[in-house]
């Protein structure tokens, strides 16, 4: 099962961006090619492709498996950035963090009103991020057609903020 995979593998870092944070470290699942095709694999079976115009990856973990999964179903991938790192016009979304703000961006000409996105971020801890993406994404006139995540840290209950925007949410280990 990909869950018994991706757990023997994602590494426990202690202490790290701060003391008393474990996080989850998904960089040795890149060294794994034929985890980083099943973990592709995994999303394709799981998600309903035909509901499905475009990924949009979140920065920058969300760019490893995004821009994979919207070449295996065939779509366009949107990049959704950090402030200040997108070179043409972009929109803005600006959400608390534990501590302060962060703002991502998405360039205003990233899709068509009416498309329907797929967001993906290698994992959900609070939902705050990929809240604040689906806010970007409907203020451009997308429809959030779902979410794809490696990993989802439910006791962290991120899941119970996307149910207001769509109710296809695929996790591969939690
Ligand atoms: P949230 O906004 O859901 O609280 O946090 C999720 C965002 O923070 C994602 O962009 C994710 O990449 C990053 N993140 C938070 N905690 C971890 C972690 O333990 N491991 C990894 N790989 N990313 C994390």
């Amino acid at each position: 099962m990909i869950d018994q995979r991706l757990k023997s593998v994602v590494r426990d870092v202690y202490d790290f961006p701060q003391p008393g944070i474990v996080f989850k470290d998904i960089t040795p699942i890149l060294k794994d090619p034929a985890l980083c095709k099943a973990i592709v694999d995994a999303f394709e079976a799981r998600l309903q492709a035909d509901t499905i115009d475009v990924v949009a990856g979140i920065e920058s973990r969300g760019f490893l498996f995004g821009l994979m999964l919207a070449q295996r179903l065939g779509k366009p991938f949107v990049p959704i950035r950090k402030q200040g790192k997108l070179p043409y016009r972009t929109v803005a979304q600006s959400y608390a963090l534990e501590y302060g703000e962060a703002t991502i961006e998405v360039h205003e000409d990233a899709f068509n009103a009416g498309a329907r996105i797929l967001i993906h971020d290698d994992l959900l801890a609070t939902g705050g991020t990929v809240a604040a993406t689906s806010q970007l994404v409907q203020r451009l006139g997308g429809l959030v057609a779902g979410y794809a995540f490696i990993i989802s840290l439910d006791f962290l209950k991120g899941k119970e903020r996307l149910a207001d925007y769509s109710t296809q949410v695929v996790s591969l280990a939690a």
